[in-house]
């Protein structure tokens, strides 16, 4: 089949032009749907399917079809939108196969879904919707400060399996006013979060509001904090679909309960291509400047926005995987500030705020003291609660003092000021020589890392 780019197609396919600061806002459509029918790429395909589509349906299209992102899918779905229970969906699809959720997802969205990549290892989602058989779209978010390996990934991934990823852009006027007012780098000093909502955000917001449906290569072992109750499939809790309105679209997480080391197996298995920062010890990967290498053991999160606490590592894209807090250091959805106690244990002692207070004067002290700041509403502190009184447990008698401190509320600002609190928990640890607390700077709350992290400072 050979097709032909039509002069009105206004995506930018250039990866050089991807590169620019302020990107180009003319250069994407907000919906890709808005593409001529006629539209077609000159692409052959470099790989046939290997595996046949599961329940493959008789008017789909079996012989070779261009996978290319920007091929409409074949009148298979059904334009009236199916009223069904998502949960329900999730639920039976629990223990399927990623290809088994990938080609469901396909199925019943057609050219209303799209895989989001990102450039990492969720180049899996594209192998997978190749093995399907079945038309599928790609996008990616060109935030203009991704490493140059990725961009070339980016071509190589093009090239290997005949598609055209439907890059989305940030708005060249936003780009423009973020940079000339805060400079190139302020995410290190005022957090990520704004940046993002530009470079990334707002792109992926526009790109939502084309499609009834969107697939990520989110896993549950990503992030123990935030994702870690990731289903394969959701009603997006925080994006909208074209339809408008809350609701209004489906997210599908085809590898949320496969482990990072599997998905590198399959990837293996396949030959699929890979970004090349991963030989290099990158295993999350996102922007250059805000994404590192990490060292054996090292949770993979904790080469992202290591400058700032765990709780806010998400960029926005998964953001309802986030609970907020509000400025009375209640929660909403899940928690209140009134929620009962947690790390009740006659080994941790409750320290108020002048005993604390007193803990912050002290210039020698008869012991070390590990110190939680927590608010018994936050999902994180309770998740670190067994593991917290264990090793209050363990260190009974050794010399180390365990406490804690409740620091939302009224608490708070001065916890903020004071104490080093970021975001909850916050765990301190008060050296028997020092007034100043040293912050535990890992997401990594088992016994054996919060020990080890006494036993370094003791
Ligand atoms: Fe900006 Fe860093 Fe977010 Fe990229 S990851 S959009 S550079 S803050």
């Amino acid at each position: 089949m050979a097709l032909a780019v039509t002069s009105s197609t206004s995506i930018a396919f250039s990866s050089s032009n991807s590169r620019t600061e302020q990107g180009d806002s003319s250069s994407f459509q907000p919906s890709d749907r808005s593409f001529p029918s006629s539209a077609a790429l000159n692409l052959s395909r470099k790989r046939s399917p290997a595996v046949k589509a599961l329940n493959a349906e008789p008017k789909r299209n079996d012989s070779i079809v261009p996978a290319a992102a920007t091929v409409f899918a074949p009148d298979v779905v059904e334009k009236a939108a199916e009223v069904e229970d998502i949960e329900k969906l999730a639920q039976d699809l629990e223990k399927a196969s990623p290809l088994e959720i990938m080609d469901k997802a396909l199925e019943k969205y057609g050219n209303d879904i799209a895989i989001a990549f990102s450039g990492a290892e969720d180049v899996a989602l594209i192998e997978y919707a190749h093995l399907t058989g079945r038309p599928y779209r790609v996008f990616s978010l060109d935030t203009g400060r991704l490493n140059p390996e990725t961009y070339k990934f980016f071509d190589t991934v093009e090239k290997h399996y005949g598609i055209r990823i439907e890059y989305m852009f940030p708005d060249a006027v936003e780009v423009q006013a973020l940079v000339r007012t805060k400079g190139l780098f302020s995410f290190y000093e005022d957090g990520h979060q704004e940046c993002c909502r530009v470079r990334k955000v707002r792109p992926l917001s526009r790109a939502l509001k084309g499609l009834r449906a969107w697939i990520t290569g989110q896993r549950k072992d990503q992030s123990p904090g935030t994702r870690s109750e990731v289903p394969v499939v959701q009603v997006d809790p925080a994006f909208e679909g074209m339809d408008g309105g809350s609701g209004s679209l489906v997210k599908w997480n085809p590898v949320a309960n496969v482990a990072g080391n599997d998905i590198w197996n399959f990837l293996r298995t396949m030959e699929v291509p890979v970004n090349p920062l991963h030989a290099q010890g990158y295993i999350s990967i996102g922007c250059e400047p805000c994404t590192r290498s990490v060292l054996p053991g090292q949770h993979e999160r904790e080469g992202r926005w290591w400058w700032e606490d765990a709780k806010a590592k998400e960029c926005g894209l998964h953001k309802g995987n986030l609970k907020e807090e509000n400025g009375n250091g209640s929660v909403d959805g899940n928690g209140s500030s009134a929620a009962s106690d947690i790390f009740e244990s006659q080994n941790i002692v409750n320290l108020s705020r002048p005993g604390i207070e007193n803990l912050l004067k002290m210039e020698a002290r008869q012991d070390g003291w590990m110190v939680v700041l927590y608010a018994p509403w936050c999902k994180f502190c309770q998740a670190m609660e067994a593991s917290y009184i264990e090793l209050a447990d363990k260190l009974a008698g050794s010399g180390v003092k365990v406490g804690k401190f409740r620091a939302d509320g009224d608490q708070k600002a001065f916890a903020q000021q004071e104490l080093q609190l970021g975001t909850f928990p916050t765990i301190l640890f008060f050296p028997k020589h020092s007034s100043r607390p040293i912050k535990y700077p890992s997401e990594k709350r088992d016994v054996d890392s919060l020990m080890a992290f006494i036993n370094a400072l003791r």
